[in-house]
Formats: C-alpha cells, structure tokens, sequence
C-alpha cells in the first residue's frame, strides 16, 4: 500500500457501482494485513469512533476515522445502518461512503463508495486471523450467523486455511440456505448443526446481530480459533464471557475491543483484564508468538476500525487511478 499518485487539485471518485471491478478477496486481505501490522507497530493510529441515533428513519450514524503515516493513507468512513432501507427504497440497509484526504495539505483526496469495500474489508479481517492464529490442521469452519456478512466471511476463510467441510448454526433457521449456497460455490460440503456441534469446528467465525451470548465456553472444543465479528457495539454480544477467559483474546483494534467489541463483558464482568487482549497486528509483526499450543483456544475480537476502510478504499482509489476507472473532478 502506498499513497495514490494523483493531483492534489482534483478529486477522485470512485462510485459503489465501479468497486466490484477493482477489488478483489486478496487485495482486500493484503492491505487489511499490512494495516493491522502498522497499527501493532504504531505508525497507523484509529481516530475514536462517533456512532449516533440521528432520530431519523431510526437510522444509527458515524464515523470511523484514522491515519497511516507510512502508508500516506488519511481518512475517514461516514455511514451507518438505515434500518428500513430495503423495504422502502430497495436499497441494502448499511450504508458508507469513504473520504480520503491528502495527508500533507488537507485537501480531499477522494471518495469512495464503502458498502462492498466493509464487507469485504471485514471478511479479511477475520481471515487474516485465521492464516496467523488458526491451528494448520483445521479442517471444520463453523459459521454462526447466516446474513449478509456471512456469505462474505465463508468466502474469505476458506482461502485462508485448508478446509474440508463447513458446519452452521443460525437463530433463524430459514437463513441457512445462504450459508448452504456459498458453501456449494466454494466447493464445499455443508451440514447444518445444533450449538452445541460446534465442538466438532477447528475455526468459528460469529457474525450476528446478537445482543446475548449464543455461542457458550462449553460448545467449543481445544485448540479451535475464533473470530468474533458480529459485536461492533456497546450491549451486542455473540459468546459467553466465560469463552474469552479460556482463550488467548487477539483484537484489531484494543481499545475498541474493551469498549464496543466482544470482550466488553469479559471485561465488565472482571474476567478479564485489558492487558490480556493483544493486537493481531503484533503476531504479523511478530513481536507477540500467537498460538503457543495445540490445544490453546485463539479468539479474534473482530471490531472494525477505520483503518481497515482507508486501507482498502486507497488501494481501490490506486487501482481506478492507473485503469483509468476513476471520474475525476477538478477542485
Ligand atoms: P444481517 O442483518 O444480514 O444478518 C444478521 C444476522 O444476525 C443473521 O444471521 C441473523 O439471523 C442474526 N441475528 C439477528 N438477530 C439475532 C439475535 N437476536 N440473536 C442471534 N442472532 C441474531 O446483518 P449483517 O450485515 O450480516 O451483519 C451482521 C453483524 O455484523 C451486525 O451486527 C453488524 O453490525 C456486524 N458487522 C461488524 C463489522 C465489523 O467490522 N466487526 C462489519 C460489518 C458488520
């Protein structure tokens, strides 16, 4: 990743229509690793994150800002969750647009469509996890959690491990049939299963909107690794609080972790101690060992931090730039 070599007098915009054509699942994944390692190494900081009720629609709004100095990346991601979009425009609920800013000047740089781009930035997140924490002989990928995250996160794991079979678990069952259908189209057999089966997954990945634990200490077997995604706010939660203390706690961002992640009820509930959750970014970088046992439980408290918005959006921005794919705007 490196900073866009385009004129500080004009403005470049890259609509959400153009972004299926300029990034991919490994695009994604390299700069969401390499951001993840800047934050760990402190030359990458997240900005805190605004999130309000705008008393309107009923719709949750905000901001998710940062800097990455050396990657020259500045910026920040505008949006939120418009919860009756689809019903009463056809239009996906989240909604995000990614502004980019010359970090020299202050000047706007660019700005992005953000919809596909946090899908896919967060997918990536969970499996550069899985490539650093995940035992190497997992076989089984759990997936709790059936909607429209879900079907991004399958797709990214199972490029980040050798996986032979995909197991599922959903609140609502008459959602399975998506996590069936990637699973078909990745190639993979799937089987849907109670919660507790979940012992028999090496990985699970949660991506809920779930504001109590479904997923308890005792339906997870030794040695699995988790990523915990769907939590991104203070009073949702996928998995007892008890799991986090059997587990060695990995988060992209840790003061969002203990705030709005998933460890706010180990965290709460004192078992446990800020000091025990560790940046995933700090295993890339090498500087912390990650998995030390077969047998030890890795859990990857999956928050969303603004950096991984910019890093993806600046390598979109890069690629429309040199295909010619970008409008471009005179300032
Ligand atoms: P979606 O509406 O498409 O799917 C919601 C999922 O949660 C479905 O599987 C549904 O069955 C399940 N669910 C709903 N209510 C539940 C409950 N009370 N208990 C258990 N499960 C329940 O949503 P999505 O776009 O797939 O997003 C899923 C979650 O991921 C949301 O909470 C969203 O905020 C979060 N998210 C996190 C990040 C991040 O970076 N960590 C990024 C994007 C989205």
């Amino acid at each position: 990743m490196g900073s866009t070599p385009i004129n500080t007098h004009e403005l470049v915009i890259v609509p959400e229509s153009a972004i299926p054509d300029l990034v991919t699942r490994k695009a994604s994944f390299d700069a969401v690793e390499a951001v993840f390692a800047a934050m760990a190494a402190g030359s990458a900081c997240n900005f805190p994150v605004v999130r309000e009720m705008l008393g309107h629609e009923d719709a949750l709004y905000g901001f998710k800002g940062g800097f990455d100095r050396a990657g020259g990346v500045l910026g920040l991601k505008a949006g939120g969750y418009w919860p009756h979009n689809l019903d009463r425009r056809g239009l996906i609920n989240h909604q995000s647009t990614v502004f980019l800013f010359d970090p020299d000047s202050g000047r706007v740089k660019a700005m992005v469509g953000g919809n596909l781009l946090t899908a896919l930035r967060t997918a990536a997140a969970s499996s550069v996890s899985i490539k650093h924490l995940a035992h190497k002989d997992a076989r089984v990928l759990g997936m709790i959690g059936a909607g429209h995250q879900a079907t991004f996160q399958m797709r990214a794991a199972v490029e980040a491990g050798a996986f032979e079979k995909v197991i599922g678990w959903n609140m609502h069952p008459e959602m399975l049939p998506n996590l069936a259908r990637v699973a078909k189209e990745v190639g993979l057999p799937f089987e849907a299963v109670d919660l507790p089966d979940m012992a028999g997954a090496d990985v699970i990945i949660t991506i809920t909107s779930s504001f109590a634990p479904t997923l308890l200490a005792e339906h997870v077997s030794p040695g699995t690794h988790l990523a915990c995604m769907g939590t991104d706010t203070k009073g949702k939660q996928e998995v007892e609080a008890a799991l986090l203390a059997r587990a060695t706690v990995f988060t992209d961002e840790v003061a969002q972790s203990i705030s709005i992640g998933e460890a706010q009820h180990a965290i709460g509930s004192g078992l446990l101690a800020k000091g025990d959750v560790h940046q995933l970014g700090a295993v890339i970088n090498g500087t912390h060992p990650g998995r030390q046992s077969a047998d030890e439980i890795t859990l990857f408290d999956g928050t969303g931090v603004g950096l991984q918005d910019l890093a993806v959006a600046a390598a979109v921005v890069e690629t429309a730039t040199k295909r010619g794919m970008a409008v471009i705007v005179p300032l």
